[in-house]
């Protein structure tokens, strides 16, 4: 017999889960407040649970997308098109588009508008 310190209850052994080093070692709480306690911790613990955490992954990759498109860090399909025509000039195109001189530099270079970049 061994008596349970959460509900204080003295129960059969058997009402002990044994640990994973066999049955000689008990948990120290009977099968039902284990229960209990498992499942409250498994409740309070919910957002680091697998599926949560992808769910919660998602959303903040989305909220990054969006400010990095707030912040036009990001390029649309609109100004990429501005960027091909070659009758511009970079600083011409960074001051009608709003970014820097070296943002539009890099993003002509990426899109293959600028290729002598370095080399001139
Ligand atoms: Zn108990």
């Amino acid at each position: 017999m061994k008596t349970c310190p959460k509900c204080n209850e003295t129960k059969e052994l058997t009402e002990f889960t044994p640990c994973k080093d066999g049955e000689k070692i008990r948990y120290y709480n009977c099968r039902k407040c284990h229960t209990a306690i498992t499942r409250a911790w498994k409740h309070a613990h919910k957002p680091y649970r697998n599926k949560d955490v992808k769910k919660t992954q998602k959303r903040r990759n989305k909220e990054s997308i969006l400010l990095a498109t707030k912040a036009h860090t990001l390029w649309n399909a609109e100004d990429i098109e501005k960027l091909k025509d070659k009758t511009k000039t970079d600083k011409e195109l960074a001051k009608m588009l709003g970014r820097s001189n070296i943002s539009v530099i890099r993003k002509r270079v990426r899109i293959g508008v600028n290729k002598n970049v370095g080399s001139a």
